[in-house]
């Protein structure tokens, strides 16, 4: 039942009839309801009212172009407090403190983490520190791994990994002579724990995955396939860049041994912001990472001839962090810690609900389907649609003014971050969509892609 949702025709023997607004139909056993556009709209209106987290989003940068931003899984808008803070750590602590800043700065990577840690990603103080981007992070983190597994030769991926984690791991491989595993996993369900079936035996060192996939958004059982892996004596290593601040992440609930992820999606520490890595408390002291720098020393100042390792998180540091990213980190993991990961995952949840409704109603007509998992607990919070022509429409959007992303081979991502995107913004972009299909102005775009997708 494609079309426009109000205009349903009921086509039968009689010669059919117009669907009444609320009427309920059966057709070929399934049932529907018709709805009228301004039902989805109201639909829309009344889920903003009563958004326990709709303040949070006067606590963002909104420029005046009218825009419908869905890319807040890719980059996150910019918080005021963080424009602030990034204003006067220039003016004052770079420009005036210059090098006396580093007192304080020195505790900043640390800070950062322990927000991160209660705030966001429910686990202890002192198990996450801010350093370097999640592929570094990933790189330490796994050679780590392999270190401590170093009588095991094989790792385990998932084929739909996102593309640095697969080619830090096939790098990794290729240096140390061991198997790469790519398990092969449906692009739109995602990585399960079925598909670690005869995957798993006592040659595996670390598997690693992402509890989120980026291109689907289909999210994956942390507590099942750490099981699994823990059964066969494998090391985990997630990655939560497209989780941290969009759901909650069962680290601990899942005993998940190491994790990375990145400040600028969801968490909106802007474009470049240094990433995260979790390492497990009681795992920390056994493991060392590969890259043997200052700031992952004891006693740093010393300057002491000989790397030894501090007895903290912060022996997977390296070297000097970016100063004016870890404030901005700072302000992007408090603003989410403030919201509560409970109340984002359930606005998250409804959200992309609401957006599969509308895809549902207003898009199904025109070639597009659903490749998230429809069960809310089964994916983030973004919905990534098929289309054959899903770059032509990407770029019609964004004349359009609305910013979803593409991505290969033919999906169009709506990213539909919890803490600024309203209900009302997306039935508004929808409508965008909508009438690009509508018009067929997707035609007028090229096929050929640009360097940045
Ligand atoms: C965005 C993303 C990255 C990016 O890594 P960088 O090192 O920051 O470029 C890595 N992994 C996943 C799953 C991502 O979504």
């Amino acid at each position: 039942m494609g079309g426009e949702v109000g205009r349903v025709e009921l086509a039968a023997a009689d010669g059919g009839r117009l669907l009444q607004r609320g009427e309920v139909v059966e057709v070929w056993h399934a049932t529907y309801r018709c709805l009228m556009p301004d039902d989805l709209l109201a639909h829309a209106e009344k889920l903003d009212r009563s958004d326990p987290i709709a303040g949070f989003r006067d606590r963002f940068v909104f420029p005046d172009d009218g825009v419908v931003y869905f890319d807040g899984n890719s980059l996150g808008r910019l918080p005021v407090a963080t424009r602030d803070r990034l204003r006067a750590v220039v003016d004052r602590e770079w420009g005036a403190d210059l090098v006396r800043g580093w007192s304080r700065w020195i505790e900043l990577a640390r800070q950062v983490g322990d927000v991160l840690a209660t705030g966001v990603l429910d686990v202890d103080p002192g198990e996450v520190v801010l350093a370097d981007s999640t592929s570094v992070n990933l790189y330490k983190l796994a050679a780590a791994a392999l270190d401590a597994r170093a009588d095991r030769r094989a790792i385990v991926v998932e084929a739909d990994n996102f593309p640095t984690d697969l080619y830090v791991l096939q790098g990794l491989a290729a240096a140390r002579g061991l198997e790469l595993r790519v398990v092969p996993v449906d692009l739109d369900r995602g990585f399960t724990v079925a598909d670690l079936d005869g995957v798993l035996d006592d040659d595996v060192a670390l598997l690693c995955a992402s509890h989120v996939g980026y291109r689907s958004g289909a999210r994956a059982d942390m507590r099942a396939i750490t099981a699994r892996a823990h059964d066969a004596g494998a090391l985990t290593l997630w990655d939560l860049s497209h989780a941290a601040g969009s759901v909650p992440t069962p680290l601990r609930a899942s005993g998940a041994d190491l994790a990375v992820g990145c400040t600028y999606k969801y968490l909106n520490a802007g474009p470049g912001a240094p990433a995260f890595l979790y390492v497990r408390s009681d795992l920390q002291a056994s493991l060392r990472q590969p890259i043997w720098g200052w700031f992952g020393q004891a006693d740093q100042f010393a300057m002491g001839p000989t790397y030894a390792p501090v007895d903290s998180i912060e022996r997977f540091a390296v070297g000097t962090p970016s100063v004016l990213g870890a404030y901005a980190a700072l302000e992007g993991a408090r603003i989410t810690a403030e919201a509560g990961m409970a109340a984002i995952a359930a606005k998250g949840a409804a959200l992309t609900d609401y957006a599969i409704t509308l895809t549902d109603a207003w898009l199904a007509g025109y070639g597009f389907s659903v490749a998230t998992p429809r069960d809310a607990d089964l994916r983030g919070a973004h919905v990534t649609l098929h289309h054959p022509q899903a770059w032509q429409i990407t770029q019609a959007a964004l004349a359009a003014g609305v910013v979803p992303d593409f991505r290969t081979p033919d999906r169009l991502r709506v990213g539909l971050a919890p803490l600024y995107t309203r209900f009302a913004d997306v039935y508004e972009g929808f409508v965008r969509l909508r009438d690009i299909m509508r018009t067929g102005h997707h035609q007028n775009h090229p096929a050929e892609r640009t360097r940045v997708t």
